[in-house]
């Protein structure tokens, strides 16, 4: 089974986005890249160099639903003739009305972030919206942890990776230990988890850090030779950048704890401090982050959090 990576542009931050094609029966696309012509052309061209047409795939299969992944999934599938997309159930980006969830206001709320910035977050995020197409329910199947995807010769395992997103996912090929990985793994970027209503129950909030832990360590209980990541090249050295990951994540809670003082702050006003410089389009990534790490800080025992008027008081533990 080869896997081909082809690079497409994204009009994003990130950079070009990964995207990886299994030109083998049934044709499968891992990932699709953003609904702009650039990447259109992008991956027509990549697929060309296969000799593969759209309309040859009968798969789309997404590590999740941000749109420099899942934006022209929607219309390939069209193109393919009802191609089959399968998306994790606890993924909610591809979905119609997910800028209606209240839920995740509240969540901004409860982290201390004022009204004027979360009515500039949502602006935002309206903006980004139009780089990906939505489906409907019946569009798209589910991907499940631990089902296999077959293909004529050979198979990819699915392995739920929740931590950047609740319904992230990777697959992995066990035959050379090679796994596609999404945004849970990148080779020069420490992935943010981000701030995400819990998918069992959206008035809590997702443990992404402590999920995000979980799920490196479960890619690592594989011993991978080759990741392939969302974004960046390929990860040859797994086992140094899950050591790389881990240190920098206890340095960045060293750091939030720090903050936290004994009279107590919010996630946003702790944001702030970790983050002072950043313009209005990343405070949502600063705040997540924060939030993020703050709550792995609290489930371990070493800040403590009060509740009360709608928003959340992280206080350094009285000695
Ligand atoms: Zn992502
Ligand atoms: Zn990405």
């Amino acid at each position: 089974m080869r896997i081909i990576p082809i690079s497409l542009p994204t009009p994003f931050y990130v950079g070009p986005v990964n995207v990886y094609l299994i030109a083998e029966d049934p044709i499968t696309l891992i990932d699709s890249g953003p609904k702009t012509k650039e990447a259109n052309e992008a991956l027509r061209e990549g697929l060309r160099r296969e000799r593969i047409r759209v309309s040859d795939i009968r798969r789309i299969v997404l590590t999740h639903a941000h749109e420099d992944h899942c934006g022209l999934a929607r219309s390939l599938r069209e193109e393919a003739k009802d191609a089959e997309v399968l998306v994790h159930a606890w993924e909610t980006g591809h979905r119609i009305g997910r800028l209606a969830h209240e839920e995740h206001r509240d969540l901004l709320a409860r982290a201390g972030v004022p009204d004027v910035e979360i009515a500039g977050m949502r602006r935002m995020y309206e903006g980004v919206r139009r780089y990906a197409d939505s489906f409907e329910d019946h569009e798209y199947g589910e991907l499940r942890d631990e089902a296999e995807l077959e293909f004529a010769n050979g198979s990819l395992r699915i392995v739920h990776t929740p931590g950047h997103t609740p319904g992230s996912c990777s697959f992995v090929r066990e035959a050379d230990r090679t796994i596609i990985a999404g945004d849970c793994v990148l080779k020069r970027i420490t992935p943010n988890p981000i701030l995400s209503p819990d998918p069992i129950d959206p008035a809590k909030r997702f443990p992404s850090l402590a999920e995000y832990l979980v799920s490196l360590a479960r890619l690592r209980t594989f011993a991978p030779t080759l990741v392939h990541g969302g974004h960046g090249e390929p990860v040859r050295d797994f086992e140094e950048l899950f050591n790389r990951y881990l240190r920098a994540i206890r340095e960045r809670q060293e750091e939030v704890i720090h903050l936290v003082p004994g009279t107590g702050a919010t996630a946003w006003e702790i944001s702030r401090q970790m983050f002072p410089d950043t313009d209005d389009v990343h405070r949502f990534l600063a705040v997540s982050e924060a939030v993020a790490h703050l709550d792995l800080a609290h489930s371990e025992g070493k800040i403590e959090v009060e509740r009360g008027n709608g928003k959340e008081v992280y206080r350094k533990i009285a000695a």
